[in-house]
């Protein structure tokens, strides 16, 4: 897997996680445009927000963030339905964000979905975390006043495209 290390403003996230919190969940996002507008907003200062990746529609991976970092990609929970949201806790410090080029009408390219499962897999065995809806999560599972990723991508497709690739190179 081919990751592209970018350029992160200072501003947009933290490092490390507070009280020694870990990665215990993946959010998906949709970038709402393109792979070249994402890596000029995350490393504005004055956009005081980041994910760790962007997933390009090619199958590109743009990194922003290191894991062991803290991303601003998911905000304030309102009215959230993710079964595992901690109480008081923002969800930043426990999870991974990943974007994803493109607008939340358009149909996800294959590509991108295959690069964005590969990125899952690599993800998932580094923190231990299961490769299910409860811990690969919509953002708007979060925050409902959002949209993200939009309703045209398919977590199901995503979910089993990361299964079939553990399968082959299991844990
Ligand atoms: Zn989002």
């Amino acid at each position: 897997m081919n990751v592209i290390r970018k350029a992160c403003s200072p501003k947009n996230f933290m490092p490390g996680r507070p009280g020694g919190l870990r990665p215990a969940a993946i959010v998906i996002h949709i970038s709402e445009g393109t792979l070249g507008s994402a890596d000029a907003c995350f490393n504005n200062q004055a956009a005081k927000v980041s994910a760790h990746y962007c997933v390009g529609r090619a199958g590109e991976i743009h990194q922003y963030v290191s894991e062991e970092d803290t991303a601003y990609h998911a905000g304030s929970p309102v009215n959230p339905t993710w079964r595992l949201l901690r109480a008081g806790v923002n969800p930043n410090f426990y999870t991974i964000g990943i974007e994803h080029e493109g607008r939340a009408q358009d149909q996800w390219a294959d590509e991108q979905y295959a690069a964005s499962a590969e990125l899952i897999v690599e993800i998932a065995q580094r923190w231990s975390i299961p490769v299910d809806a409860d811990h690969i999560v919509m953002h708007r599972e979060i925050r409902c006043s959002k949209t993200c990723p939009g309703y045209v991508f398919s977590r199901e497709r995503l979910l089993s495209l990361v299964l079939a690739a553990e399968a082959i190179c299991p844990r």
